[in-house]
């Protein structure tokens, strides 16, 4: 007995299998290309995500006994567009994904047209363009002749989940849960339903958005002749952040965890309750069980934590690969005053400006690439603890994603946060995240009890450091932060 967890992340497609003591027995991974055709601009091929799908997952399937595998969970990238033609499967365009930028001016436009509290009260979110809506609303206004085929009923609209539901199904099922959805500016997070208001307000046709379903129990069943020979109940699927949430067994109201991966996401659990906040914090399902009861949380998102580490292997080619930065920065003893706000593709949580880009103050010719690599990573710490600012009854903070196996950043971040930082024996907590759900959906796992029984501490960061300094640094970077905004205006 075993499941096969799919992640479809933003970078690339990881698929691991789990077994019931809630190890990871096997993995595999294909990254796939990611398009920028203007700046701000972030756009994915839909199919080169389904062959990164079908490859990862052929990858795990050879180091596997396949007959064991009870189950598939699915996890992805959220708020991410995707158009597919019902019949081929094929997309018309290319997905625009959540880092995208291209919608700043209509999501100025609606709040100008006094949008934005309603939308806030309906949906837990805000007008930004990290939100699926507003990119709806773009490819009606700017590609109408696609558009017309939404509307016709022959493309459906969905996010990454929901494609490769459909792909996994030849075209079978249409369908996607709560915390996918609530994401997308068109649901009723009160309700967990699709709002008919808000499907008006951004000109998307009911008709063209899956169903909801449950994040666990029966979903679809996956078709052997497309899905590499596996015909296998789709038993859990979940948003990336929501999946690392259970992951990491945050099922009790007040707990929490923070992802390091393409961005950093902050998400504490607020029980059955919509729990709102005046600090840029997002309101969001994180799961709906199969008798009904939603489950909310309340989530700092920040769009460019490990993306900038990847910037500097693939932009400024200053280092080989991500995990080298540690030693890298832990050659200097600071960042000799420069500092690095890695807002590449604006800032969301808790300064929400779309027009903020990168900035790098405090250059002098005394400046390495060491420097600048440590200023990434303490970025990236400061990023965090200005969302954790406005989180002050956390004690611990749970980590996981790929960039957390950084000792040298986690560290920081206790040392930054004046908190204990905990991290799993598995960072992997998304596609975990999944695998719990796919297996609690299928008995695999009787209850959320025997989940948290697996959870096991790698290592814990105690704060340390000289507090005055590590304030001194702090308020640099709020100060540079101010700087970074507006500039693309
Ligand atoms: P995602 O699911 O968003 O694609 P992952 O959890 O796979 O992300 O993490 C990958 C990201 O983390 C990349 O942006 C990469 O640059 C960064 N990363 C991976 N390992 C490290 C490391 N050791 N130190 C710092 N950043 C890292």
């Amino acid at each position: 007995m075993s499941i096969l967890a799919i992640d479809a992340g933003t970078t690339g497609v990881t698929a691991v299998v789990v077994t019931p003591d809630g190890r990871i027995q096997a993995k595999g991974y294909q990254e796939f290309r990611q398009h920028f055709p203007q700046p701000g601009w972030v756009e994915h091929s839909a199919e080169e995500i389904w062959q990164a799908t079908l490859e990862a997952t052929r990858e795990v399937l050879t180091k596997v006994d396949q007959s064991e595998l009870t189950a598939v969970g699915i996890t992805n990238q959220r708020e991410t567009v995707v158009l597919w033609d019902r019949e081929t499967l094929g997309s018309p365009r290319r997905a625009i994904v959540w880092q995208d930028r291209r919608t700043a001016d209509i999501c100025d436009r609606l709040r100008a047209d006094g949008h934005e509290d309603r939308v806030a009260e309906l949906t837990g979110l805000r007008l930004d363009p990290y939100f699926s809506g507003t990119k709806l609303m773009w490819l009606a206004e700017n590609e109408p002749h696609t558009w017309a085929l939404v509307e016709s009923g022959r493309y459906a609209v969905g996010t990454v989940d929901s494609y490769l539901i459909a792909r996994m199904t030849r075209g079978t099922w249409h369908v996607t849960d709560v915390s996918n959805a609530c994401r997308t500016l068109l649901l009723d997070l009160v309700s967990g339903e699709w709002s008919d208001e808000l499907c008006e307000l951004f000109g998307v046709p009911r008709d063209a958005l899956p169903d909801l379903v449950p994040n666990w129990g029966e979903i679809a069943p996956t078709d052997p002749a497309v899905f590499l020979g596996l015909s296998l109940p789709i038993a859990g699927v979940a948003g990336d952040q929501q999946s690392a949430l259970f992951g990491q067994t945050c099922f009790e109201e007040g707990e929490s965890k923070c992802t390091y991966g393409t961005g950093s996401f902050i998400l504490t659990n607020t029980g059955t309750r919509v729990v709102r906040s005046d600090a840029g914090l997002l309101s969001t399902a994180a799961w709906r069980s199969p008798d009904g009861e939603l489950t909310y949380a309340l989530e700092g998102a920040i769009f460019v934590t490990g993306a900038a580490v990847q910037w500097l292997r693939d932009g400024l080619q200053i280092v080989g690969n991500a995990a080298e930065t540690a030693a890298i920065a832990a050659t200097v003893d600071d960042t000799d005053g420069v500092v690095f706000v890695p807002a590449l593709t604006g800032l969301g949580a808790p300064h929400w400006d779309p027009h903020a880009r990168g900035t790098i103050l405090g250059i002098t010719r005394g400046t390495t690439r060491a420097h600048l690599v440590r200023a990434t990573l303490e970025g990236i710490a400061f990023e965090v603890r200005d969302v954790l600012e406005t989180l002050p009854e956390l004690t611990t903070l749970r980590v996981d994603g790929g960039a957390a196996e950084n000792d040298f950043l986690c560290q920081l971040q206790a040392d930054q946060v004046g908190r204990a930082v905990e991290r799993p024996e598995i960072v992997e907590t998304t596609a975990l995240g999944a695998a719990f759900l796919a297996g609690l959906g299928t008995g695999v796992w009787g209850s959320t009890d025997d989940l948290r029984d697996t959870w096991a501490l790698d290592r814990r960061f105690e704060p340390g450091g000289d507090r005055a300094a590590l304030d001194a640094s702090y308020a640099r970077w709020t100060d540079a932060v101010e700087r970074s905004k507006g500039w693309a205006d």
